[in-house]
């Protein structure tokens, strides 16, 4: 039972084995003649069996007699990442790294030269001509958890075995796990939450497909697909399930969305989680968001000196409303939590109105609202004013009713901060106005507008001058860029520590409306939105697009980003 069913594979591996100092041929030939005629994985059979003392010396033997190049550690670009290039199922299946190092040809690395459906896949998945190239198994797995950001090891316990299972058959009906599989599938979601904090995401989805789960984080506002093993899907409802369990949930419902929280510990720190569930054709699909993730403070907001003043004496007032607008997503809460930090002082009180609490603040008495039970803005704010606090914070003005007791809270005494939908500061006014609220209310209470947007800071680690060609002078006066900056502008790059994307973080670009005895008067005579906006920049408002060429010029964010999130100034809705 030795060399008789060695074929050539066994051949080229035994010499290989003992090129990298193998001592005990028999135990390598017994190891691959156990291998059933044809079955992959000879390659991981000797390593795993520790029968190769030298793998870079295994595997640069194994290329020579196979007729591959070898790198023991090649370079893989984060941009293109591997991700990009190939998807992680296939790319966590097989096992491949696909990198397009210096724009170079596309190149496939890979520790086992035998694996034909490897090759059989790339063939398929690719359109474009690749090399293969052989690097040792550990270089490549330890790149792959890099470029995908899993817990790879986690997944294959899990799936293993289940890859032949009915998966309709697991869909139909809530898994029972045994005990062993269900401490597993804990682990497993512990590791997609903890994984999710490293990368300092905010959401997490977990999305059926017709033949997939997708799981997707949210990092620093954009969506990015994460650790897709082959055969996820067929624990889709443990998963699921697990995750309700932690919100106490009902399990067996799975036809209506549900919504909960979980208190989450990981590694010694807690966690605020607010789970929703929605039932889809494809099965249950589970958003997770992690709340209070992005802090913000006053410090860390990177705003400049003139900016940083004016938000200082607005929260040195003694009463009077400050109400922050923006669309959904845009940091509005980020920003008031940021203020009231920065109040929350022993001789203040402070107390909130919200929907969610995103963050809890030491010292400060937070209410959600609860519309099942009335609870709502405008009732909480009614039970808020009778306790005379120093400070209030107002999730959101929705409504005539909860603007009207604000309004009223601010003009006897107290230090209101609230948030409304709108695309720029000025807009704000006009908003109140439409709400029915009278000028006169609205110039003797609210004390300034500020509108903000988030736009994504550059990676300090990789961004790099922008080729001088990229914006011409031409396009960068039409968008008000001051052309003699040009030289400063910066680009994303991406490379390890922002994941090949370019970017960390984000930060807040923002304008400050003061409403002014001038202004008061504007509101008061319901002038036009454009000379109010005229007057505010007058009087010192720095728009926010121009606030974010500051941020250009200091190479802190990107032209596009800026763009993205801010309306040219001419634009006033
Ligand atoms: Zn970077």
């Amino acid at each position: 039972m030795t060399h008789a069913a060695a074929g050539p594979i066994s051949q080229i591996l035994s010499a290989a084995s003992a090129a990298a100092g193998a001592e005990d041929a028999p135990a390598v030939a017994q190891t691959l003649a156990d291998l059933p005629p044809g079955s992959p994985g000879a390659v991981d059979a000797l390593l795993d069996a520790s029968l190769v003392p030298d793998e870079p010396a295994f595997f640069a033997a194994l290329a020579a007699s196979v007729q591959l190049p070898f790198d023991p550690t090649p370079a893989v670009p984060h941009d293109p990442s591997p991700r990009s290039i190939l998807p992680a199922r296939l790319a966590l299946r097989h096992r491949i790294l696909a990198t397009r190092p210096d724009l170079a040809p596309l190149t496939l690395l890979t520790y086992d030269p035998f694996d034909l459906e490897a090759r059989q896949m790339a063939g398929q998945t690719f359109d474009e001509p690749f090399t293969w190239k052989l690097a040792p198994r550990s270089f490549i797995m330890e790149a792959l958890r890099d470029s995908y950001g899993v817990g790879a090891a986690r997944f294959d316990e899990l799936v293993s075995g289940k890859a032949d299972a009915e998966p309709d058959a697991l869909r139909q009906e809530v898994t029972v796990l045994e005990d062993n599989e269900e401490a597993t599938i804990m682990s497993f979601v512990n590791q997609i939450f903890s994984e999710a904090i490293r990368e300092r995401a905010t959401d997490i989805h977990i999305e059926p497909l017709e033949n997939d789960l997708r799981i997707r984080y949210r990092v620093d506002g954009s969506l990015n697909e994460v650790a897709v093993p082959p055969n996820v899907r067929v624990l889709q409802n443990a998963l699921v399930s697990r995750l309700k369990i932690m919100a106490h949930l009902d399990i067996a419902e799975r036809r209506l969305p549900q919504d909960g929280r979980i208190n989450l510990e990981l590694d010694g720190r807690r966690y605020d989680v607010r789970i929703a569930t929605i039932p889809s054709v494809n099965g249950e699909s589970v958003s997770l968001r992690l709340l209070g993730r992005e802090r913000l403070d006053l410090s860390g907001l990177g705003m400049d000196d003139h900016l940083e003043a004016r938000i200082r004496s607005l929260l040195a007032l003694p009463n009077g409303i400050i109400l922050v607008t923006g669309p959904t997503g845009c940091g509005k809460s980020s920003t008031l939590y940021t203020f009231l930090r920065e109040l929350n002082t022993r001789e203040r009180r402070i107390v909130t109105i919200e929907d969610p609490v995103e963050n809890k603040l030491d010292g400060v008495v937070q209410i959600a609202v609860k519309p099942e039970i009335n609870l709502t803005f405008a009732a909480g704010l009614r039970s808020i004013l009778r306790g005379d606090p120093n400070v209030i914070m107002v999730g959101e003005m929705r409504d005539l009713e909860t603007t009207e007791i604000a309004i009223r809270g601010a003009l006897t005494g107290h230090l209101v901060f609230s948030t409304l939908h709108t695309n720029d500061a000025v807009g704000g006014i006009s908003r109140l106005l439409d709400m029915g609220i009278e000028p006169f209310l609205i110039a003797s209470s609210v004390r300034a507008f500020l509108a903000q947007r988030l736009v994504r800071r550059l990676c300090p680690a990789c961004r790099q001058p922008a080729p001088p060609e990229l914006y011409p002078r031409q396009y960068l006066e039409s968008l008000g860029f001051p052309p003699d900056r040009k030289g400063s502008i910066l680009v994303p790059a991406g490379c390890r520590d922002c994941r090949g994307t370019g970017y960390r973080g984000r930060m807040a670009i923002i304008e400050v409306c003061a409403i002014t005895p001038e202004m008061q008067d504007l509101i008061t005579a319901r002038a036009p939105a454009s000379a109010m906006r005229a007057k505010a920049i007058a009087e010192g408002m720095i728009p926010m697009r121009e606030y974010g060429w500051a941020k250009v010029a200091a190479g802190e964010t990107t032209i596009d980003e800026v763009i993205a999130v801010t309306a040219a100034g001419e634009q006033i809705t």
